[in-house]
Parts: structure tokens; C-alpha cells; sequence
């Protein structure tokens, strides 16, 4: 039985959310964020996850990556600072995260033990909000840290990565109901992604997403709403705030650029080309 409040975001929900850029505000009014992404083959995901970031609004932001993505993430986003690990292909040793507003990990991570390792240790160390998606995601259930997420963290599934971290759903109503005794249980924000995104907050209540088309279904789509996200939090968006925005955002911006190129050619770069766009029609 589904004992709760259910919302729907609305545009006025939203509108009503988003913070003015003040005349003489500077970049470190926005936040500094810091993603962890990317690993041999992956890079891809990880400028994403970077472009989606700066193009929502972030003041400062770095990128974590292991040596082969240096000169790819320098190259496709110079706007973000670059800090390689000494491993080539994958994540290996945390950076000092003591800097930081928000921290946002998984988009192309990848599975490899040391990274293994890095994101258990992440989740016991973080001075920082964080933002959980991807392989980072599916570490956490491999290696069952569900219990070690730090309270009010940020995890952005697909419905495969939800039951890998909640068990199988037999139903989309079942899976709800995983969605809210997971928030509950280890006191997260969860964004079940899918064609009505749902946000499940750990008082149990579920907030549905009407934003967004079939268009979205293509690769780096999700990458793109992990960056979002974590500029919110980094931004000092509430967790609840940065979950309802970043969804609906990303959704808007998915909308726009469907009715641009249409949904069979939209790709995730389309979204960032769009974020612009979407955020001036909140504003
Ligand atoms: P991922 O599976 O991590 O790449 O994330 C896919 C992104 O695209 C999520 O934000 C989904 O909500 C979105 N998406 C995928 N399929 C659809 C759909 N049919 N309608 C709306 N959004 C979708
Ligand atoms: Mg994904």
C-alpha cells in the first residue's frame, strides 16, 4: 500500500524555484562543483556531464578524470578545470574534495576495483553533497554500500540501476513503492528516471516529472542531468529544489530541442544547446 503525498512538478513550481543572478554577485556566489567521470572509451559521458554543469549555472567547476581523458576534457570543455588521476584508464585516488559545494560522480566511471575502492571511500570521507549516477550507482549495489550513503545524497538511476540498488520491481507500481522504502530507509533523494521521471524524497513523499520525450531516449541523456543536478546542489539549491529544477529543466530542454531537429535525431548535446533556452523560459 502507497501511504504518502504525490505531486506533480509544475512550471509554476519550478519558476518560482530558480535564483536571480545578482548584479554584483561573482563566480564564487555559484559554487565551485567537482565531477568524478570518465574512464577509457567513456570520456564522452564525461564532458557531457561537464558542458550540462557549466551550462546551468555553476561559478567554478573541475573535472576529476583519469590521464587519458586530460587533453579530451581540456579540449571539448575548456571552461572546466581538469585534475587527472595517475592511473590512465580509470579512476584510482580521490582528489582533496575540501573545496567543494557539490560533488557529482559515475557518468563513464566504469567498474574497475581501484575505482571500486574510490567510490566506497567517497562515500565515507564527503565534505560535500553528492550526486550518484551510472556505474558509480552500480558499484554501490556490487559491492552493497547502500547502507554507507551519506544522508541527503542525490542518486540519479534508470529503472535497471534502481533494482540493482533496491531489489527487482515486479510492477511500475511495485517499483514506486521500492522508490519510496529505499528514500526512507537511507534518508536519499532517488530520481527514478524514465518517461515520467519520479523524485522520491526520505519523508516518502513522490514528485513526477511531465517534462521530456521519447527523444531523450539516447545515449549521454542521463550524463546530462547529473551535471545539471550537481551545478543545483553546488548552487546551494536544497536537495529537494535541485532534483525538481535539474528534472525539469533537462525535460524542457529535451522538449525545445524536439521541436528543433525532431525526436528520432536529437542527440544529448541537444539538451546542453537547449539549456539556455529552457532556463530563459523559467526566468
Ligand atoms: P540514462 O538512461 O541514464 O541515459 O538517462 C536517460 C534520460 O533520458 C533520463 O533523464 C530519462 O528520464 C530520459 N528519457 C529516457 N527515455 C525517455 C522517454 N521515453 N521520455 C522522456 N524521457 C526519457
Ligand atoms: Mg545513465
Amino acid at each position: 500500500e502507497v501511504k504518502t503525498n504525490k505531486y506533480i512538478i509544475s512550471r509554476e513550481q519550478v519558476t518560482g524555484l530558480l535564483k536571480p543572478r545578482r548584479k554584483f554577485s561573482h563566480k564564487g556566489t555559484y559554487g565551485h562543483a567537482l565531477l568524478l567521470a570518465g574512464s577509457y572509451g567513456k570520456m564522452g559521458a564525461a564532458a557531457l556531464a561537464a558542458q550540462a554543469c557549466l551550462r546551468s549555472g555553476v561559478g567554478l567547476l573541475s573535472v576529476h578524470c583519469p590521464k587519458v581523458g586530460y587533453v579530451v576534457l581540456q579540449t571539448a570543455v575548456p571552461e572546466a578545470m581538469t585534475l587527472p588521476d595517475t592511473e590512465e584508464t580509470h579512476l584510482t585516488q580521490l582528489p582533496d574534495l575540501n573545496i567543494y559545494q557539490a560533488i557529482g560522480i559515475g557518468p563513464g566511471l566504469g567498474k574497475e576495483s581501484a575505482t571500486r575502492n574510490l567510490v566506497r571511500q567517497l562515500l565515507s570521507t564527503t565534505p560535500a553533497p553528492l550526486v550518484i549516477d551510472a556505474d558509480a550507482l552500480n558499484i554501490i549495489a556490487e559491492e552493497n554500500l547502500q547502507a554507507n550513503l551519506p544522508a541527503h545524497s542525490i542518486l540519479t538511476p534508470h529503472p535497471k540501476e534502481f533494482e540493482r540498488l533496491a531489489g527487482p520491481a515486479a510492477n511500475d507500481y511495485h517499483r514506486l513503492e521500492l522508490l519510496q522504502e529505499f528514500c526512507r530507509n537511507y534518508q536519499c533523494y532517488v530520481v527514478l528516471k524514465g518517461g515520467h521521471t519520479c523524485i522520491g524524497t526520505p519523508a516518502g513523499e513522490l514528485y513526477f516529472n511531465i517534462t521530456g520525450n521519447p527523444g531523450m531516449a539516447t545515449g549521454g541523456t542521463g550524463d546530462v542531468l547529473t551535471g545539471i543536478i550537481t551545478a543545483l546542489v553546488a548552487q546551494k539549491y536544497s536537495p529537494l529544489d535541485a532534483c525538481c529544477l535539474g528534472v525539469y529543466i533537462h525535460g524542457l530542454a529535451g522538449d525545445l530541442a524536439r521541436n528543433q531537429i525532431g525526436a528520432i535525431s536529437l542527440i544529448a548535446s541537444d539538451l546542453i544547446e537547449n539549456l539556455g533556452a529552457a532556463f530563459g523560459q523559467l526566468s
